[in-house]
């Protein structure tokens, strides 16, 4: 007879060949688990989400929406990640803008930035 395990404790399972976990102790401490894993990896987006807007919100504060105002390497020094964005727009020159809520950033010359703030 083959066994199979319980997917939360370990424990050898007895009985039907579908059954995932021993007891209902085990299938709700499973289910938290996950879902408490889920939160804490949405928390992590969340956070580098808000932490790439604040970059952007305060390159815009000081310099304004002039093209090449900051380099990409310089925003990457400020803490900015370019992999978490919330949406891309288009803008009315053909270029994508890339935002974070309601900033975003426009490439405008090879390794060069200039910061949008949607309105
Ligand atoms: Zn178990």
């Amino acid at each position: 007879m083959q066994t199979k395990n319980c997917s939360f404790c370990g424990a050898n399972l007895l009985g039907r060949v579908d059954k995932k976990y021993c007891n209902d102790y085990c299938r709700t401490a499973s289910h938290n688990q996950k879902k408490s894993e889920n939160n804490q990896q949405i928390k992590l987006v969340d956070t580098a989400l808000k932490r790439n807007r604040k970059i952007l919100a305060d390159v815009f504060d000081r310099l304004g929406q002039q093209p090449g105002a900051i380099l990409e390497r310089k925003i990457q020094e400020l803490g900015f990640v370019f992999h978490f964005h919330t949406h891309t727009i288009q803008l009315k020159n053909g270029k994508e803008g890339v935002c974070c809520y309601d900033y975003g950033y426009v490439r405008t010359k090879q390794g060069e930035l200039a910061i949008i703030k949607l309105n």
